[in-house]
């Protein structure tokens, strides 16, 4: 089997390589994103690989199937960007890999709450800067402090762990609550009311879009801190610039971000942004931005690679397993 693997770099290769030979398949590696203007270079492959900034929109799906391809491979778990009724339609499968390392960005999320309410990166500069001054460094014990998670899923249920192990109060919410789980589940507003810190953990399905909006945090706690590594469209970004500004919150630490498909992954050191938002977002001293790299660990990276070719190898023998992804699952 041929597989074209969009918007690809080399620590992708590193782990999809070795595991490719051994599974005879060959690999095409795409620096692009997939998008209508770029399908086209896999007219010789069997499958595509994409990843969470690629678009497999309608457009792109007809392509696919005009090229005789019918397997789209995602290299993670979120599958938001992905047309499944026009997959459904043109009997294209599509196949995730759900679960990869949950610590990882977990582990993360916890690093970004960390960053931000200890303010290590600017400590950090101050020191390469030889400025051993601490002024304007204050952070908050978290012990003591309650955090809500948005989320009790694989990922969820790991920084309930973690943010128990600082000593903090955890309260949740899910759509869907965990019977199983020993976690305190509450209502959205009580959990604004009552969390100094939300974390959000739940996929961005066409309910969870904009699920912190200009109404949910006018419900927050003054200074709450907000860390979102799930996806950027879970936030309105204009309210959460609002909320920085009138300072009902505190401190952000974002690994993903609405717009962020035009530049994560990319160096943009040397051009114009043209995001007035992500801009904006970027000059507050409260807000750390990483790069859609909450997942970026060995660990994972080596999960990834070993479930998509699982994956491929299942279609290929006619033995389809639960990494499919249906229609259905998209308000799941
Ligand atoms: P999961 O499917 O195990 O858990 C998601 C949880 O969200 C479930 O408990 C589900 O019931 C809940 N949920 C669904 N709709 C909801 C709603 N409307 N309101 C509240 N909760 C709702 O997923 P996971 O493995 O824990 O991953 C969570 C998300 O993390 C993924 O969807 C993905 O967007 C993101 N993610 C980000 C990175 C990264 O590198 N930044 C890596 C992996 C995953």
């Amino acid at each position: 089997m041929k597989i074209a693997f969009y918007d690809t770099r080399p620590y992708d290769m590193l782990w999809f390589d070795p595991l490719l030979k051994e599974a005879d398949m060959e690999p095409q590696y795409i620096e692009n994103r997939l998008s209508c203007d770029t399908v086209g270079y896999a007219h010789e492959a069997e499958a595509i690989c994409m990843f969470v900034n690629d678009v497999c929109d309608k457009a792109v799906v007809d392509r696919l199937a005009e090229m005789n391809i019918h397997l789209i491979l995602l290299r993670c778990a979120g599958f938001n960007n992905v047309d499944l009724k026009a997959c459904a339609k043109k009997d294209i499968t599509v196949m995730r890999v759900p679960a990869y390392s949950p610590s990882s960005v977990a582990e993360y999320a916890a690093a970004l709450l960390l960053s931000v309410n200890r303010k290590i990166p600017k400590a950090y500069t101050r020191i390469r800067d030889f400025n051993f001054n601490i002024d304007g460094l204050i952070g908050w014990d978290m012990a003591g402090k309650t955090a809500g998670i948005i989320g009790t899923g694989k990922i969820g249920q790991k920084a309930i762990q973690i943010f128990r192990g600082f000593g903090m109060n955890v309260i949740a919410y899910d759509l869907y609550p965990n019977k199983d789980l020993d976690v305190e589940y509450v209502s959205l507003p009580e959990m604004y009311a009552r969390a100094d810190v939300i974390s959000l953990h739940c996929p961005l399905t066409p309910e969870t879009k904009y699920i912190i909006d200009r109404g949910a945090i006018k419900r927050m706690k003054k200074n709450v801190y907000l860390i979102n590594t799930s996806r950027g469209e879970l936030i309105e970004t204009t309210a959460l610039i609002d909320g920085i500004n009138s300072g009902r919150i505190g401190g952000v630490g974002l690994d993903v971000y609405e717009g962020e498909a035009d530049y994560f992954y990319e160096n943009w050191s040397d051009k114009i942004m043209k995001d007035r938002d992500l801009a904006r977002l970027i000059t507050f001293p409260n807000v750390i931005i990483t790069s859609h790299m909450a997942y970026l660990t060995s660990d994972a990276l080596k999960q990834i690679a070993e479930v998509t070719i699982e994956n491929a190898e299942a279609f290929m023998k006619g033995q389809l397993n639960g990494n499919v992804v249906a229609e259905s699952d998209i308000h799941a």
